[in-house]
């Protein structure tokens, strides 16, 4: 069964998650947010080796401790990225925009597209694209793993507790990502737990009553 242990981390309080098989103890770090030597540490502690680091989407504060964790492995992890955020990741994620310098690590050799099923031990982790926060963003779904009651989605940026993506900066698109919620989320089943890039834990079925910029109207 697939273990998950998340983090609040860096300047905007951004979550980063730690996943792994503890069975063969493959570790993956899905968004390494910041203070990479952390998020290596307590994979150490665990006997985890991280060989994957997959990112929902390429803004800083998603990325900025892949450097530090690379520093730390031999062989070094595989970045894993939706090709449409090459441009960004090449920008550091934005970071200058926001007075920040990172260490974006290596550089990403693995596309994620829709459809795609990442390998974790037995664990499958199923990429839907999910563009509109930015252009590549993408969210990473396990249909309930053996012995947990309810499946569970890493979504990044894309919808949040009563809340969704900004699509204020360069590269957003608020048609899309409304789009991208309806279609790749309000459609998985209602006890989905949400793992999103900040804030708390939600549901699916939650988000489908509470959310206010989302609401249930049918897909568009
Ligand atoms: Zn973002
Ligand atoms: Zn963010």
């Amino acid at each position: 069964m697939l273990e998950v242990i998340s983090f609040t981390l860096g300047p905007v309080q951004t979550n980063a998650y730690l996943v792994a098989d503890p069975a063969t103890r493959e570790a993956a770090v899905i968004d390494p947010a910041w203070a990479g030597q952390l998020l290596l540490r307590e994979a150490q502690r665990r006997g985890w080796r991280i060989g994957h680091l997959w990112y929902t989407h390429a803004h800083f504060d998603h990325i900025g401790g892949a450097g530090a964790i690379a520093d730390g492995l031999n062989p070094l992890p595989l970045v894993a990225l939706h090709p449409a955020d090459h441009a960004l990741w090449r920008a550091e994620g934005g970071a200058s925009l926001f007075g920040f310098r990172i260490d974006p690590g290596p550089e990403p050799t693995i596309d994620l597209f829709d459809g795609q099923v990442l390998l974790l031990g037995d664990s499958r982790i199923e990429v839907r694209y999910t563009p509109g926060h930015t252009p590549g963003h993408c969210i990473f779904y396990v249909s309930r793993p053996a012995g947990a009651s309810s499946g569970l989605c890493l979504c990044g940026d894309l919808i949040f507790q009563g809340s969704v993506g900004r699509t204020d900066l360069p590269g957003s698109d608020t048609d899309a990502l409304l789009h991208s919620i309806r279609s790749q989320v309000f459609t998985l089943p209602d006890d989905t737990r949400l793992l999103p890039g900040h804030g708390p834990e939600t549901t699916v079925g939650y988000e489908k009553k509470n959310n206010p910029f989302v609401g249930v109207s049918p897909l568009s």
